[in-house]
């Protein structure tokens, strides 16, 4: 592409966020040309999710071979789930050799965005005041990113320490301490094993149980990672099967409840046996047992999780939080626990001050947010919308496709490739989706919700991030991994018009 005509533009291509989408993205744009290229990064480093969580126990809950880039395996992960700085040194590793980090900028915020129709170009306002021009802007930042502190009564007064996993501080020291941790989620699931065999006291507070299924956690030995790095078609073939696998229970599962309710059933069962065996106190074992379907909410894996609660040194606290004073958490029951240390696993802020992350102000002045609120939230194939010419978004509505976050991000890159070959064929001057063709796709997702088990299966008491205020369910693309992956080859060109 010729990415020198453009004159106007400071830059060709701004990316905002350099975790695993914005890498993605960037290597896409790589190869398609364009080097005028800018990774803007608020944190100090690459990684995203995977440089911000240090948490105690940080591992994948996807396995490591189909969490990974389809175009760089990676023979090194220590197991089927890799631990979390394994995660971020991949991540290093995949920047280098796209020779995409030089194009980064850390420690810098974008505030915002704002088409220039007469100029053709975005202009993207950093924090410190700073205005960079641009011809396309991609959003990169995550589902994940904005950590959510919870409104409980007397949080603010709380006199000890208090931690979110999400702001991990290496130097707090657990040993010894009255901890409490609050939430149950995929975080807290990883990290209360952690503390439990640390502190002197753990009290767990949990508004919601979670589904949770048993983990093969299989460790790489040497000569099986030198063998993926020898034969790389054996650590494909292991892929195969965990990417069947994850893709069988996603489609299954969520997608066909209507079809395959029984199956789900099963996987129920089967965290109901591995809950069985893990918990031999009949009273726990109930507190644990989630009261709404299989797939409302994010489910996960662990083996520890179960087994730390039932220490003398944990307690599960099921009762609600009343309030929090200086030196305690006080329940809803009057139950009153002296703590001195308070993690948050209260997890992330989807709905408010995410999607999109920064404000985003299109043609005519429409605002994405307030329009996505104000009508739906909707992106074609989830990565562009109407009204915002040469603009995509990744972490979107109806983005997010299987279990594993790269199968967007692979998808999503799909969809540049062809949309940008497009884009240079007919002069380069940009892209917009048309009205029609995002109201086709939304109705289409519309119509797949149609059968899963967010309409059809007991959500009611889930209180799952998957699901909005109004009782909507648009992150997910509901399709298989490879009918996103196909009809990023396929989709309509006229679905676009071409400046
Ligand atoms: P989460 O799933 O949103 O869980 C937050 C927890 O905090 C929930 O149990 C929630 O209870 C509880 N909570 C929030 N506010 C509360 C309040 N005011 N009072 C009491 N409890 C409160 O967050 P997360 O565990 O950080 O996980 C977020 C996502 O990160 C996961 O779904 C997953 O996608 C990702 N993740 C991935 C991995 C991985 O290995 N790939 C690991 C960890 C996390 P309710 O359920 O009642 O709202």
């Amino acid at each position: 592409m010729d990415t020198e005509r453009f004159g106007g533009a400071d830059l060709d291509v701004v990316v905002v966020g350099a975790g695993f989408g914005g890498i993605g993205a960037a290597i896409e744009f790589k190869r398609l040309g364009f080097e005028r290229l800018a990774i803007l990064e608020r944190e100090d480093d690459l990684g995203g999710t995977w440089h911000v969580n240090r948490y105690p126990g940080l591992t994948v809950d996807v396995p490591s071979t189909t969490f990974s880039y389809w175009f760089e395996p990676n023979p090194d992960w220590s197991g089927l789930y890799a631990r979390g700085p394994e995660l971020k040194e991949y991540a290093t590793r995949v920047a280098d050799k796209y020779d995409v980090r030089r194009h980064m900028r850390f420690g810098v915020s974008v505030d915002g965005a704002r088409w220039d129709e007469d100029e053709g170009v975005w202009h993207v306002t950093l924090s410190g005041g700073e205005v960079l021009r641009t011809r396309f802007l991609v959003c990169a930042t995550g589902f994940l990113s904005q950590p959510a502190t919870p409104d409980i009564p007397g949080i603010e007064d709380f006199a000890g320490t208090v931690v979110h996993t999400a702001r991990w501080d290496d130097s707090v020291a657990f040993a010894g301490r009255r901890a409490a941790v609050i939430g149950t989620g995929s975080t807290a699931v990883q990290v209360i094993p952690e503390l439990a065999t640390e502190v002197a006291e753990l009290t767990v507070y949990q508004r919601t149980p979670i589904w949770v299924m048993p983990k093969l956690d299989l460790r790489f030995p040497p000569a099986v990672r030198r063998l993926f790095a020898r034969v790389p078609v054996t650590q494909r073939a292991v892929r195969l099967a965990t990417d069947s696998f994850m893709e069988f229970l996603m489609v299954v599962a969520m997608w066909r409840y209507r079809t395959f309710r029984r199956l789900n059933v099963s996987a129920a069962q089967a965290a109901w046996v591995h809950r069985f065996l893990s918990v031999r106190d009949r009273r726990l074992r109930a507190a644990l047992t989630p009261s709404y379907d299989y797939g409302c909410k994010r489910p996960t894996v662990s083996n520890g999780y179960y087994r730390a609660l039932g220490r003398p040194n944990v307690h599960l606290e099921t009762s609600g939080i009343e309030r929090i004073e200086a030196d305690a958490v006080v329940t809803r029951d009057g139950g009153r626990r002296e703590i001195d240390t308070l993690v948050l696993a209260t997890g992330f802020d989807v709905w408010k001050t995410n999607l999109p992350a920064i404000e985003v102000i299109g043609r005519d002045g429409r605002n994405l947010g307030k329009w996505w609120r104000d009508t739906r939230f909707q992106a074609y194939e989830g990565v562009s919308v109407p009204g915002f010419p040469n603009f995509l978004t990744l972490a979107s509505p109806y983005a997010w496709v299987g279990l594993s976050w790269f199968n967007t991000v692979e998808y999503q890159q799909r969809h540049i490739r062809r949309l940008f070959g497009e884009v240079a064929r007919t002069g380069g001057g940009g892209f917009e989706v048309t009205a029609e063709a995002n109201a086709r796709f939304l109705a289409r997702m519309e119509d797949l919700l149609g059968d899963s088990v967010f309409r059809l299966g007991n959500c009611a008491s889930s209180n799952s991030y998957w699901i909005n205020g109004r009782g909507e369910a648009p992150l997910f693309r509901p399709t298989s991994v490879r009918d996103a992956v196909r009809t990023q080859d396929r989709f309509p060109l006229t679905d676009y018009t071409f400046r």
